[in-house]
């Protein structure tokens, strides 16, 4: 007999980190393994940043703070979407959370009533259909190919939404693809949007300022006021700051919703780290200038693999405007055959028959909800980078 809810049945272990774990398995069994499935820069947190937050504990300032945020924090999280999103939100209208993800995880529970659907285009990060699920919400995928950049065009997004649509999630720049909406992209999008006031935007931005060749991301509630009433932004400093582990997201929106957040946050979280939240000050008060440096080495790194997987047998490779991620096709080697003998009929198989024969490990495009494709991160060191791009080489040259 099992304990479990009924509510367990909808949802899965992240593959990412299912990848992850399954890597580090074969590395303890002594195997050489090259891990291509982070989800987080390869930088330290800034030292100024870090400094920031060792003061903190030495000034004792080591207790709960309010539920939503510090005011210092919100004070700063304000600035910030003014400064780089155009976006004024005031002190009520913003929310500080242990990461981007409990926050886009508390405002589905906040606004989702059971049965709503939740349009998310495909490919997707992992944990959005889950979240959904969890929500009792359905999650209506909208597949988005290379041939639109892996963007979701005016024309799917209306086809898309019934009577029962409840929101709109929109991830710009994308994991797994690193797609990112222009101004002009979001534009059209929110045409759309403008004719139908039921519902709801989430603009997940948590990778905007991983962007390379000049690219400007735009924020849907700025590109179109009108959407600004129903559109909650989340953003964090996870990935722009490289503070993964110090758990810090922020989302600006509705009075009302932030107010729900806010409330599910008192039940199931408290406040932050107070600690974390003092180094997240200063890391949006504090000098940028770091993020243009990792670009530089982001950029770099992108346009080696893309280079390169584009040159394997069977893979063809979109360059993406940002992030950490590129997702490339592998139809070209579906139906092939490995030298041990197996057929190649999925992602799944494609990524599996990867690691057994050379030891890389990716994540399969089916995780994402896109087909046949696999998510490649890009941020480990360059050298070790080039040796797994080598490794998928002559694996796809292997196939038969
Ligand atoms: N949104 C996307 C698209 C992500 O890829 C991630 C992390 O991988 C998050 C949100 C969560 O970020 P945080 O570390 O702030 O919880």
């Amino acid at each position: 007999m099992s304990f479990l809810a009924d509510r367990m049945a909808r949802v899965r272990e992240s593959p990412t980190l299912g990848m992850s774990k399954r890597a580090s398995a074969l590395k303890a069994a002594g195997r050489d393994i090259i891990t291509l499935s982070h989800g987080e820069p390869d930088f330290d947190t800034p030292e100024n940043v870090a400094a920031a937050g060792i003061q903190a504990i030495r000034d004792h300032r080591t207790r709960y703070t309010a539920v939503d945020g510090m005011p210092e924090l919100k004070a700063a999280v304000a600035c910030k979407f003014a400064r780089d999103n155009g976006l004024t939100y005031a002190p009520d209208q913003i929310v500080i959370g242990s990461g981007a993800k409990l926050i886009l995880y508390n405002a589905m529970v906040a606004t989702i009533n059971p049965g709503d659907e939740v349009i998310v285009p495909a490919p997707y990060w992992v944990s959005y259909p889950d979240m959904v699920a969890l929500a009792d919400g359905v999650t209506v995928t909208v597949p988005c190919g290379e041939t639109t950049g892996f963007r979701m065009s005016p024309d799917q997004l209306a086809a898309a939404i019934t009577p029962r649509t409840r929101m709109l999630i929109v991830n710009s720049p994308s994991n797994p693809t690193g797609a990112a909406y222009s101004a002009a992209d979001l534009k059209a999008i929110a045409e759309v949007l403008v004719a139908h006031p039921e519902i709801l935007i989430m603009t997940d931005e948590i990778y905007e300022h991983l962007v390379y060749d000049g690219f400007e991301c735009a924020s849907l509630a700025a590109v179109e006021p009108r959407l600004y009433d129903r559109t909650i932004t989340v953003n964090g400093a996870s990935k722009g700051y490289a503070m993964t582990g110090w758990r810090i997201g922020f989302a600006g929106g509705p009075r009302e919703i932030m107010a729900a957040i806010g409330a599910i946050q008192s039940q199931n979280a408290s406040s932050p780290s107070t600690i974390s939240q003092i180094a997240a000050i200063e890391a949006l008060d504090g000098p940028q200038d770091h993020i243009a440096r990792h670009n530089v080495s982001f950029k770099a790194r992108r346009d080696v693999a893309v280079d390169m997987l584009d040159r394997a047998a069977g893979l063809a490779c979109h360059r993406p405007e940002g992030a950490f991620y590129v997702y490339p096709s592998c139809a070209g080697c579906i139906g092939k055959r490995t030298p041990a003998g197996e057929t190649i009929a999925t992602d799944e198989d494609f990524v599996g028959a990867l690691l057994d024969a050379e030891g890389v490990a990716a994540v399969h495009g089916a995780a994402f909800g896109l087909s046949p494709y696999f998510r490649i991160s890009y941020a480990l060191d360059p050298s070790e980078l080039a040796e797994a791009l080598t490794r998928i080489q002559r694996f796809c040259a292997s196939l038969a």
